[in-house]
């Protein structure tokens, strides 16, 4: 078990009591740079309850091996978890700052337009390496706009890797630190459907279902296990979740590419496939990296879209890319960076 692991109550437990383990949290989520090892000492902590911590739960293995800066304010890290590489990227905003993760070095699936996917599964990370890239990016938010949003979105499948993700969402709950709100969490899935169905069951947070596509021979090019779990059934399980939970929004992903997925067709089908959800579609211009043979639409083209949406009484939102420069941006994320990286 490591330290980023440990709920409230085992920390509790190991502390013998649950002021010690307020302060010990308090550590992790609010105390500044995560170190690569715990310190002899935390605030707040008497040094023996602190000492029986450090030898049942240290931090995870980790090692930043790379920070990269965009001109927006993006930080994107690449931390190697015990010789595994994940990235993680800050994404701070007015007011609040977005933390997104990685639940797998490396990824599972094989989606033709995502970098991630050329690395094949590196291996699955444990809540505790998830937790640990929360905090590390978490600890260097701008003053003035804390961590409040998590997006499970950089490498990986969640899906693939359900049970370490799930706790996560667990400790990112737990009050009082990092006490984030189920709200601002939001878990993505290239389409795993049994996954996808236990998370609509048992799963604290949203679901954003990456549809990316209008008909499944399209969808198949993209997406390989496609086949397996088509369009239809997946978006039948985001309408038996709308039955049971009636309050919950469903979020669609919609990458667009220039002739691909982006004519007036596919705003027709697209309407028609969400019809009665109450879905908000984020729309997410193609992101390049090498060796993809795939282009973003113009502005204009995206901007059509949304008016087209819109006009089927479909509510849109437009993700315009932030750390395309550092290779940060959406489905970028392959251990690559620019010129100007800082390695230490
Ligand atoms: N495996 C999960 C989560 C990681 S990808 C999933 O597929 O949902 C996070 C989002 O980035 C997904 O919505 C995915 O469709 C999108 N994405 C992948 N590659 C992209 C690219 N090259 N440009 C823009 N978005 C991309």
């Amino acid at each position: 078990m490591s330290f980023t692991a440990l709920s409230f109550d085992q920390l509790a437990s190991l502390l013998g009591s649950r002021t010690r383990a307020s302060a010990a949290r308090r550590w992790l989520y609010r105390g500044g740079a995560i170190p690569s090892e715990l310190p002899a000492r935390i605030p707040g902590v008497a040094k023996v309850a602190w000492e029986a911590v450090r030898i049942a739960a240290p931090l995870p293995a980790w090692r930043l091996a790379r920070r990269e800066a965009a001109a927006d304010g993006t930080v994107k890290y690449a931390l190697d978890l015990a010789g595994a590489t994940v990235e993680t990227v800050l994404i701070p905003s007015k007011g609040r700052s977005t933390v997104c993760v990685s639940s797998q070095a490396g990824c599972s699936r094989a989606c033709t337009f995502c970098a991630t996917a050329t690395l094949g599964l590196l291996r699955p990370l444990d809540a505790g390496e998830i937790l640990l890239q929360y905090a590390v990016a978490a600890a260097e938010a701008p003053a003035g706009s804390p961590v409040r949003n998590v997006v499970f979105m950089g490498m990986g499948e969640p899906m693939d890797n359900l049970d370490p993700v799930l706790e996560a969402i667990d400790r990112l709950l737990e009050a009082p630190w990092p006490g984030l709100s189920a709200a601002h969490v939001t878990v993505s899935t290239s389409g795993v459907l049994p996954g996808m169905k236990r998370f609509l069951r048992e799963g604290r947070g949203h679901l954003a279902l990456s549809l990316n596509a209008t008909t499944d021979a399209q969808r198949q090019q993209l997406i390989p296990h496609n086949r397996t779990w088509p369009i239809a059934a997946l978006i039948g399980a985001l309408r038996e979740d709308r039955a049971i939970h009636p309050g919950r929004r469903s979020f669609i992903e919609y990458v667009l590419w220039d002739g691909v997925n982006d004519s007036d067709d596919d705003v027709a089908r697209l309407a028609a496939l969400l019809e009665g959800l109450d879905a908000q579609v984020n729309l997410t211009p193609h992101n390049a990296f090498p060796a993809s043979g795939l282009r973003p639409p113009s502005d204009e083209a995206v901007r059509r879209f949304q008016r087209g949406l819109r006009a089927c009484g479909v509510n849109s939102i437009v993700r315009w890319p932030r750390g395309r420069d550092i290779a940060a941006a959406c489905g970028q994320l392959a251990g690559r960076s620019a010129t100007a990286s800082v390695e230490v």
